[in-house]
């Protein structure tokens, strides 16, 4: 039987600041089970579409994105923090409740013409997932689909990427 996967996510008021009730994944990820269903879930969405890569940002994409990548057979590439990328990198830019922040990806992690899903562990206000978009459409990709565990309803990402299809296991 399926779990219920909302009780494996931790809600913790007043954090990072108070008003805030921060949603934690980490329940989910140590749970064998829920995180093999949950990461499951995402692959079924994901499996008709042709899918040549999976992207996410750092650090929670990565921990989402590599199961789904793995078990479709594909690559995948990491959206990383500024100034960790080795090699030649592109850039995108978004918007931070005070400041901005930027995303980089290595600027052959993406072939002209390949079908992206872009995972990241929660969709917020969209910033984070659409600088990833951005970067993956400067390299001549095609996002296919956005899966992510978590959406935020009251923060309106959804709006951002509304060009895109796209799939959240649980909404709060
Ligand atoms: P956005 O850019 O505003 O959509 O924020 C999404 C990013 O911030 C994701 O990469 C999340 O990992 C992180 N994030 C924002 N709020 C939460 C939360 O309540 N729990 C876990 N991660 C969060």
């Amino acid at each position: 039987m399926a779990l219920d996967l909302y009780k494996y996510v931790a809600s913790v008021p007043d954090y990072p600041e108070k008003g805030i009730i921060f949603r934690d994944i980490l329940p989910l990820m140590a749970d064998g089970a829920a995180f093999k269903q949950a990461t499951d879930e995402l692959v079924d969405y994901a499996k008709d579409k042709k899918v040549d890569m999976v992207v996410g940002p750092e650090a929670r994409g990565f921990i989402v994105g590599c199961p789904i990548a793995r078990e479709l057979g594909v690559g995948f590439a990491p959206a990383r923090k500024k100034g960790k990328l080795p090699r030649k990198a592109i850039s995108a830019t978004y918007d931070l409740e005070y400041g901005t922040a930027t995303l980089q990806m290595e600027a052959d992690a993406i072939k002209p013409g390949q079908r992206v899903l872009v995972v990241d562990d929660l969709l917020a206000t969209g910033g984070t997932i659409s600088a990833t978009i951005d970067m993956v459409e400067q390299m001549g990709g095609i996002v296919v689909g956005c899966a992510f565990l978590i959406e935020l309803k009251d923060l309106h990402g959804r709006d951002k990427i509304k060009d895109y299809d796209m799939k959240a296991l649980m909404e709060f």
